[in-house]
């Protein structure tokens, strides 16, 4: 390979080069949004294979999503081919976090066939167990707690390890002893929450030097995308990994990651964690990448405008190659509310499709995921392919929870959760009383329920029609558990809706609703196609957040703009730049810098998403909670340079821009910012307000004072998005 580079290495800047080419000790490579780390770290790991350096299964790649996983397997495999398949440790810090646990589940107290718990789930376990301790759960709300313990994972803490402050902070000082109790639970139900899959294995690698020796050894090159987002747990994971790797002595660790793109600090991320890694890794080779291949000129110069009202930053440049063009200036629109916002942004979509653009290249990224419906509606209404990503989830609607929980009791019987849940669905006669004494026997002989629900059943402890109620439901689960091993999934899955009566009881159902489960009843059986097994399908939906529509189709994406992390798409549409959206007024509300620069932050995130062309949206008027709500436009806009926008013209078709003049007078509100060149923007067309103006809204603008809850689409919505 003297003389002439491998093909791979070719197109590469001579920045690029050094990073991919550094194979040996740790490397940083700290650069600008778009400027070509994903795509160091993919080549990297040609040049790794290429090398014959590592195997494809010695090398541990992780990325924040799993859309970012599947494109750098995608990225990777256009390099190297098949040799991809055989990178097992290519995933998300959740994905390979399942796979380790699963290996040394005993090491944790857990089987290896242990339970992933959701949300829901962990909220109900909590909550029993606020009440089992004799509390008031409306004083002390189960959510709330879920949110803490999920905090403490972030930040690596076991029970005994949280702060005194925090431990006394909830439920008069049983904060730790209710923690406590909550692992216990886990465990006796053989069963973790999202916060486990790293926290189990920091604790297995501290208390089991071998086996973390055993890692050392396997993983030859540690390579880590979005760096700046990594939370303490996820950075004692990767320190205790990559304190050696390979051969003793040796760091070979790369992460990459921009400190501007830090979007997770209200999820426990500490952009410190990128800060300090020169001093966690002595003798680190720092890279530092200033070419942006993504964005036109006129986009990258807002988007480092705009980014450059933070203080709290190290501060890089960014250049472009491309030339300036006027047709690629950043458009910002004014509609008179969201409705508006979401009919104009779909004829925007469909102009640019008769053009001849993809839908697949364009991308509507929200600020908050309430934001989302009004669109999806009305691409429904325009017969417009559109597909969610990491939003609300097929798999969490009702009739595909109860139809899983079925599974899970099937596979995994010591699930109680998820016994609990189907026990009496469809209605079989069993009371609560029933169901509690199942509760109570298992949790005195330490059995599963489904094993208590059988004893109860053959006891006469219970009324006759419970008991021969049980009876069938431990019987039923008894059959499909002895066909697990012997009948295709599908078909398996497909008998227990049926035999359970769970299928009958929505057909039988006349609210309007039921025939939609049905269908989705269906493509949940179809969907299960893609797995070898039940077991690997309950897994799959554990970890799954994208939806999951077929990635073959022509669909717009929607998401929100923490899912939007390293994507990049043609054009971009960021609806809802105002006052109290975006920035978000909940981080208003938390004062201090910090809170206003993350959004700012975000924002940086969601310009720099486009390649072409960018589309920004506000609006006059939002309803909020069925509430109408005069807004403001974000501060963001006008920290926008004029030379790389376009106000969007007057007197198109939906709608006007008072004769397009923002820079002049100021409306009838109040900007308590200082004047907004775009406060005019938007308020004065005649035509627009006379349609809009019913009595209707008249009276909801009356009352948009009584809407003092402004936590629209809260980040608790977010806080589910598995990263
Ligand atoms: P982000 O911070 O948003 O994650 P990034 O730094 O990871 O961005 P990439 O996604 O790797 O950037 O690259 C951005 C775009 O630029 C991609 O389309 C990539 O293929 C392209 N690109 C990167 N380097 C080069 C290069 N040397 N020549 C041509 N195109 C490049
Ligand atoms: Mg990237």
């Amino acid at each position: 390979r003297q003389g002439s580079a491998p093909d791979y290495l070719k197109g590469l800047n001579e920045e690029q080069r050094l990073a991919v080419e550094t194979i040996d000790g740790p490397v940083l490579v700290l650069a600008g949004a778009g400027t070509g780390k994903t795509r160091v770290l993919t080549t990297r790991i040609a040049h790794i294979l290429s090398l014959g350096r590592a195997f494809p299964s010695q090398i541990l790649a992780v990325t924040f999503t799993n859309k970012a996983a599947r494109e750098m397997k995608q990225r990777v495999g256009l390099l190297v081919g098949e040799a991809v398949e055989g990178m097992p440790w290519l995933g998300t810090f959740h994905s390979i976090g399942v796979k380790m646990l699963r290996r040394h589940a005993e090491l944790a107290g857990l089987r290896s066939d242990f339970t992933i718990l959701d949300t829901d789930d962990v909220i109900r376990l909590i909550k029993q167990l606020i009440q089992a301790e004799g509390l008031d759960d409306k004083r002390w709300p189960a959510r709330q707690f879920a949110m803490m313990i999920d905090g403490w994972k972030n930040k690596g803490l076991g029970p005994s390890e949280i702060p005194e402050g925090d431990a006394r902070a909830f439920a008069n000082g049983k904060g730790r002893q209710l923690y406590q109790a909550y692992q216990d639970r886990l465990k006796t139900l053989n069963a973790c929450d999202f916060g486990d899959l790293l926290c189990h294995p920091i604790r297995i690698f501290r208390g089991n030097p071998d086996v973390l020796k055993e890692y050392h050894k396997r993983f030859k090159y540690i390579l880590v995308d979005e760096y700046q987002d990594t939370n303490t747990a996820q950075y004692m994971w990767l320190r205790l990994l990559a304190q050696e790797t390979g051969a003793p002595g040796q760091k070979n660790v790369c992460c990459v990651g921009d400190d501007d793109q830090s979007i997770y600090g209200w999820r426990g991320a500490e952009v410190d964690n990128i800060l300090r890694f020169d001093k966690d890794f002595p003798g680190a080779v720092v890279i530092r990448l200033e070419r942006n291949y993504r964005s036109t000129a006129h986009i990258l110069g807002a988007a480092s405008h705009l980014i450059a009202h933070n203080e709290g930053r190290l501060g890089k440049t960014l250049f472009t190659e491309k030339v300036e063009d006027d047709d690629s200036r950043v458009n910002v629109h004014a509609a008179w509310d969201s409705e508006e916002e979401a009919r104009a942004v779909g004829e925007e979509i469909e102009t640019a499709q008769r053009k001849g653009h993809k839908l697949n290249d364009m991308a509507i990224l929200v600020r908050a995921s309430f934001q989302m419906r009004e669109f999806e509606d009305r691409f429904v209404t325009l017969g417009l392919n559109y597909r969610v990503i990491g939003g609300p989830r097929f798999y969490e609607r009702q009739e595909i929870r109860d139809a899983m929980a079925y599974f899970r009791v099937v596979a995994q019987p010591a699930d109680d959760l998820a016994f609990e849940r189907i026990v009496n669905v469809p209605k079989r006669g069993l009371g609560e009383a029933a169901v509690r004494q199942v509760h109570d026997t298992a949790r005195a002989l330490r059995i599963p329920m489904l094993e208590a629900a059988s004893n109860l059943a053959e006891s006469d402890e219970l009324k006759p029609k419970p008991r021969a109620a049980l009876r069938e439901v431990a019987a039923n689960f008894e059959r499909w558990q002895k066909a697990l091993d012997n009948t295709p999934h599908t078909e398996l899955a497909e008998t227990i809706l049926e035999e359970s009566g769970y299928t009958d009881m929505w057909k039988n159902d006349r609210s309007a609703e039921a025939p939609g489960r049905l269908e989705n009843l269906k493509e949940l059986i179809r969907s299960m196609e893609e797995y070898e097994s039940l077991r690997s399908f309950l897994e799959h939906v554990a970890l799954v957040m994208d939806s999951e529509k077929n990635e073959d189709l022509d669909a717009v994406n929607i998401m929100t703009l923490h899912s939007a992390k390293g994507l990049e798409f043609e054009t971009v549409f960021l609806p809802g730049w105002e006052e109290g959206l975006f920035p978000h007024q909940r981080s208003l509300d938390e004062g201090g810098r910090s809170g206003l620069e993350e959004e700012r932050r975000l924002a940086y995130v969601g310009v720099t998403r486009a390649k072409k062309n960018l589309h920004i949206w506000f609006v006059s008027n939002r309803r909020i909670h069925g509430l109408w709500q005069s807004t403001i436009p974000s501060r963001f806009l006008d920290e926008l340079p004029e030379a790389h926008v376009e106000v969007a013209e007057a007197g198109n078709s939906y709608g006007g821009y008072g004769g397009g003049s923002f820079a002049g007078g100021r409306g009838g509100r109040q900007n308590p910012y200082g004047a907004s060149r775009f406060d005019n923007v938007g308020q004065d067309s005649g035509s627009f307000s006379n349609t809009y103006a019913t009595p209707g809204w008249q009276r909801a603008q009356a009352n948009r004072n009584e809407a003092t809850d402004r936590n629209w689409g809260s980040r608790s919505g977010h806080a589910v998005e598995r990263i």
